[in-house]
């Protein structure tokens, strides 16, 4: 069993609980958006039975490894799962400037290139409740012996997630409506899921730096919104934000969609949710 990404890997070792322990390939501070392969990554690839991976627009450096596995592999693609909440892309750039309690996504993408899904799934929990169904039963399927053990476990974390995001809501409800500014725009699940208000991001795409037109709109921005935080991601360290950040009342803290700094396990995903709440309100009520 092989997942993509650390929160994937996750679910998926919460699932195996007391059976196994799946291979994880995005390890330690490598972006999934620009991941380079290790030949230890292809062989795990090579002997899995069964690989979880988010989809094409996050993991795109696997689309071709992906289709040249052995025919007995099974690749499930989470962003196809059942009921999941889905959300556009925003784009980059200020993307809400006159705020309203309702954040409600909006579609930005102003070129020609037609509107992707946003990949980051997971940092919903209700999202995450539907990938856990889905990865007991594939789990189940490839290894009927052992599927009482992978469906109790599923369901275990399902009501583990439930009490984790009651426990969210509630910490996050007193910073409500301040405004902040994201990395990349990797936390669009999350704001809505807690109603946060996120009022743009410094990235287009993870890839893309943003130049100096950009930048100073940014600054600009900033100071007009009144913005409290510009988060940063560990796997994007950059200098750039300490320049977006100087002459306003802006502060600079750290979220991580991927969790780096958590041993792979199930307890990163926990640790993960738990750890950008704790970032996003320390910083927020300074
Ligand atoms: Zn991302």
């Amino acid at each position: 069993m092989v997942a993509s990404i650390a929160p994937l890997h996750s679910l998926v070792a919460g699932v195996m609980d007391g059976i196994g322990t799946p291979a994880l390939i995005v390890q330690g501070y490598g972006s999934p958006h620009s991941y380079q392969m290790r030949p230890s990554d292809a062989a795990a690839l090579q002997a899995a039975d069964l690989v979880f991976w988010i989809g094409e627009p996050l993991e795109t450096f696997l689309q071709k490894p992906l289709r040249a596995l052995p025919r007995k592999a099974r690749v499930v693609t989470m962003i196809d799962t059942p009921g999941l909440r889905l959300l556009p892309n925003r784009g980059g750039g200020v993307w809400e400037a006159g705020h309203s309690e309702q954040h409600t996504p909006r579609e930005r993408n102003t070129g020609s290139a037609p509107a992707t899904l946003d990949p980051h799934i997971w940092l919903d929990p209700t999202n995450a409740q539907h990938l856990l169904a889905v990865i007991a039963n594939q789990l189940s399927t490839a290894d009927p012996t052992n599927a009482a053990r992978y469906l109790a476990n599923g369901q275990q974390l399902e009501t583990r997630i439930d009490d984790l995001d009651r426990e969210l809501d509630a910490r996050l409800a007193r910073v409500r409506g301040i405004p902040f500014i994201v990395f990349h725009d990797a936390f669009q699940y999350f704001e809505l899921r807690y109603r946060l208000r996120s009022v743009g991001s410094v990235f287009s795409s993870p890839e893309r730096l943003p130049g100096a037109k950009r930048v100073q709109t940014l600054r600009a921005q900033i100071r007009e919104l009144g913005v409290r935080c510009i988060f940063q991601e560990p796997q994007f360290e950059s200098a750039l934000l300490k320049t977006l950040s100087e002459g306003t009342a802006a502060r600079v803290a750290v979220i991580d969609p991927l969790g780096v700094a958590f041993q792979p396990g199930g307890d990163a995903y926990f640790k993960m949710m738990q750890a950008n709440t704790t970032a996003i309100v320390d910083c927020l009520t300074r």
